[in-house]
């Protein structure tokens, strides 16, 4: 088209101000506001010019026609953008990876019991920081320090390898990584931390011990090989700018053959011969025993604290199943030098967190372990999931498994932990596999990916893989629904 055709087109296109005197556009208005609305018309309008200078809205007669279309259809195309813009942009997925501790898409599911305590903590005031006995001004970590308390002080291993009771003190920062950086500021800047290169780790999202340590100004001293480092390692680069000893869960990786750790023990020992405090970047940081659902080896916090650790840090969101958050327990009074910090004050967390926290760890008090989702998620029996998952693919074809183009059937596989917890901490689980003649894996992910809410799976050999370990039973119909619109 020429351009002075173009021109005649780009006349035609009414000015915000006009359509703003619409009485369709004024409705809106009404509804959501004008500045709203007003930018709504702008990028309406934008793409509008953007189409027909292209050439997209063009050609004689049918031209014409096209123009009339788009301008008729201008108020709906304001109102779908004013919807878009103004829906939220974080909204709630169906997590079907299997995956259970899913950073990316949001790690531990809360607790409806939870959200009744952020809700009342959050819509009235609080005794956050008042003692409502002294009517003065009280501490916000008494609110879970009590409950950690009750949970880590265990009656029978009670006692320290030193022979003194054991009173755990518990503080509460905005992650583990603050949790970290805190801990290793407090214990030793200006000093230097002993560390196994075999534990210099990076977490997703990029959490680097060594950048941490710089950025708490304590100084690392790496000892042993990436793949063995003994007790004595630590002991002969003991000084006397020595603060502390660290030991860091390997977390998201696993290092196998021709390896040597010095066992926990090695290290409280050595710790307590020279008078050195032994800190634990714990992580995942289980407060449930996971031995009880078959995965060995991920160390609970009880553990380590038993064991003689002075400090651990780890996540609230990770295997706890609580908010984010970042914990330290240990001894009362090196936990005392971290709470007086003034970076605690920085790094330290809201209102709505303590109470999704104070709500959690209250489950475990009353050991209502079903109650935490991702306890319960954990606690899940393959014959379980088998079930749910024969229900919804007799759903959505109607008793036979297979369509013309389309296959849904039921496999082995694992659920993952996740979450910082050793890639090999996986649980038995059986899949839905969805495979179709016409739509590659990718396609059909992305399909369900489109639903209402998206549904996210995994993909493995070419197959879209269902996990329901990670489904919510009350998600069922709406997967039913997705499933049988694809296929
Ligand atoms: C996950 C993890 C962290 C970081 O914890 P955030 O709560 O995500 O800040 C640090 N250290 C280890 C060993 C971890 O697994």
């Amino acid at each position: 088209m020429t351009t002075s055709g173009k021109s005649a087109f780009f006349q035609k296109l009414p000015s915000t101000d006009e359509l703003l005197r619409r009485a369709d556009i004024l409705a809106l208005v009404e509804r959501d506001g004008r500045a709203a609305v007003v930018e709504s018309i702008r990028t309406v309008l934008a793409r509008l010019r953007r189409e027909i200078s292209d050439g997209r809205i063009a050609g004689v007669g049918a031209e014409a026609e096209s123009l009339a279309l788009a301008l008729n259809g201008l108020t709906s195309a304001v109102e779908r953008q004013l919807r878009q813009s103004l829906t939220y942009s974080l909204q709630p997925v169906i997590n079907a990876t299997g995956v259970i501790l899913h950073t990316n898409l949001g790690r531990a599911p809360l607790a409806d019991s939870t959200l009744d305590h952020v809700r009342s903590a959050a819509i009235a005031y609080s005794n956050l920081e008042f003692d409502l006995e002294s009517g003065e001004r009280g501490k916000r970590d008494v609110h879970v320090d009590r409950l950690f308390n009750k949970l880590l002080s265990d009656p029978v291993a009670g006692v320290t390898p030193g022979g003194d009771a054991l009173t755990v003190s518990t503080i509460v920062v905005n992650n583990n990584a603050a949790a970290v950086l805190l801990a290793l500021n407090s214990l030793a800047e200006g000093g230097e931390v002993i560390v196994s290169r075999g534990e210099l780790v990076e977490i997703g999202g990029s959490f680097r011990i060594p950048d941490v340590m710089q950025k708490s100004n304590a100084t690392l001293r790496e000892v042993g090989t990436t793949n063995r480092t003994r007790v004595s390692d630590y002991e002969s680069a003991i000084n006397e700018r020595t603060r502390l000893l660290l030991r860091v869960h390997r977390s998201n990786f696993e290092i196998a053959g021709f390896t040597e750790q010095p066992s926990l023990d090695e290290l409280v020992a050595l710790s307590q011969r020279r008078k050195i405090p032994l800190m634990e970047d714990l992580g995942s940081g289980a407060l449930f025993d996971l031995r009880s659902v078959g995965v060995n080896g991920e160390p609970g916090v009880l553990d380590s604290l038993r064991c003689g650790v002075d400090v651990v840090t780890y996540s609230g969101d990770k295997l706890l199943g609580g908010p984010q958050a970042g914990l330290i327990s240990g001894r009362a009074d090196l936990v005392k030098r971290m709470r007086s910090n003034s970076l605690f004050r920085a790094l330290r967390v809201d209102k709505l967190t303590y109470a999704a926290l104070e709500a959690t760890l209250l489950a475990y008090v009353k050991g209502d372990h079903d109650s935490v989702p991702v306890l319960r998620m954990m606690r899940l029996s393959k014959v379980e999931i088998a079930r749910r998952a024969e229900k919804i693919i007799s759903q959505v074809s109607g008793g036979t498994q297979r369509s013309a183009r389309s296959t849904l059937e039921i496999c082995n596989g694992e659920s993952v932990i996740g979450g910082g917890a050793a890639p090999s901490a996986v649980l038995p689980t059986r899949l839905i596999a969805v495979s179709h003649a016409e739509m590659s894996a990718d396609t059909l992910s992305a399909s369900l990916r489109r639903n209402d809410p998206p549904i996210i799976a995994r993909i493995e050999d070419g197959r879209v893989l269902i996990d329901l370990r990670t489904v919510f039973p009350e998600q069922d119909a709406n997967l039913v629904a997705a499933l049988a619109s694809l296929i």
